[in-house]
């Protein structure tokens, strides 16, 4: 049996974790929300109380975590896997943080001779829950390969995409293209509401066509109903389409949709939707259209 560390137990990390538990991992588990500890603790994990226990234990160490500084601060602040990992140990950070910040914490560990991968994730719970999720990785083809098991339980593709930060920037090309569906999807179905066509319709009509999209499965049918449970909060969107504009601006690409989203997602954010599912881009449409796309 092998040991592997997870930091990170909250949406995604939780049934990550627990589908390496069920391969046959010893898992090492830590979050600063010890309760996530527990519910782990309680499927067979291992529950450690701080981030040095599962850097002493593992040599392998997977991170789900919100965004850069949580994961910059889990590797590299005072008490980091950093400070107290073996020589050799590779780290497999799995959020959608910054693909610079992926830079940053692999130089800045290179010299202890401890390897990063980036490796975000597309899929959302259910392809978490059910260990399929689209993996897309940054790092040298041998950590890669070294990964690859961890990633056959995880996920049901794994594309090494370049050098470390090439998973993180493939993740926002990613991200853009769900924002920008969504954001059309909602100004299409809100055209047929107000011509006076049913959007139910208009949606079957179209889903087997050229317009039809895996997000246009997904979402359509939430809009429709009006339910907004998330799923990939509006705020999370927020933190993925900034560091989009951020490396955009760094880069030189011109980002004229994703900028143009980011400002209806601060929107409905300002309207007290953050926590709602990022299909509720359409609650934008409804509020300068006014009126909603389900019938009242
Ligand atoms: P989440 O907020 O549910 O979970 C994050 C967990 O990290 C929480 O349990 C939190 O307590 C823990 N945490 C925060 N700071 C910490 C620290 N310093 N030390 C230890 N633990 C800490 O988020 P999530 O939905 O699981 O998303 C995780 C990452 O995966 C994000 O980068 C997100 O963008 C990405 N992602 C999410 C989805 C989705 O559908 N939810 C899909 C694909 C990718």
């Amino acid at each position: 049996m092998k040991e592997i560390g997870f930091i990170g137990l909250g949406i995604m990390g939780k049934p990550m974790a627990k589908n390496l538990l069920k391969a046959g991992y010893r898992v090492y588990t830590y979050d600063v929300n010890y309760a996530e500890i527990d519910k782990l603790v309680e499927a067979g994990g291992i529950g450690c109380s701080s981030i040095e226990e599962v850097a002493v234990s593992c040599s392998t160490i997977v991170t789900m975590l919100p965004n850069s500084p949580q994961v910059k601060e889990v590797i590299l602040g005072e008490g980091g896997i950093a400070q107290y990992a073996a020589k050799g140990t590779l780290i497999i950070d799995m959020s959608s943080i910054a693909p610079d910040a992926s830079k940053e914490i692999s130089a800045a560990i290179a010299p202890k001779g401890i390897r990063l991968i980036d490796a975000p994730v597309s899929g959302g719970e259910p392809k978490a829950v059910d260990g399929t999720l689209a993996i897309m990785a940054g790092g040298s083809p041998e950590d890669f390969q070294e990964a690859q098991p961890v990633f056959e339980v995880l996920g049901s593709s794994a594309v090494l995409v370049g050098d470390v930060g090439s998973g993180n920037t493939c993740k926002l090309a990613n991200q853009i293209i769900v924002a920008g569906n969504i954001a059309v999807l909602s100004e299409a179905m809100m055209l047929a509401k107000k011509a006076g066509t049913d959007p139910e319709k208009v949606f079957h009509a179209i889903s087997r066509g050229l317009a039809g999209s895996t997000v246009m499965n997904a979402k359509a049918p939430m809009m429709l109903a009006g339910n907004y449970k998330p799923g990939f909060k509006i705020d999370l969107h927020i933190k993925d389409l900034n560091n989009a504009l951020e490396t955009g601006y760094k880069s030189g690409a011109p980002l004229l949709l994703s900028a143009q989203i980011m400002q209806m997602l601060q929107t409905l954010h300002q309207d007290g939707e953050g926590a709602s599912d990022h299909s509720a881009l359409m609650k934008y449409y409804e509020k300068i259209a006014g009126t909603t796309l389900k019938e009242e």
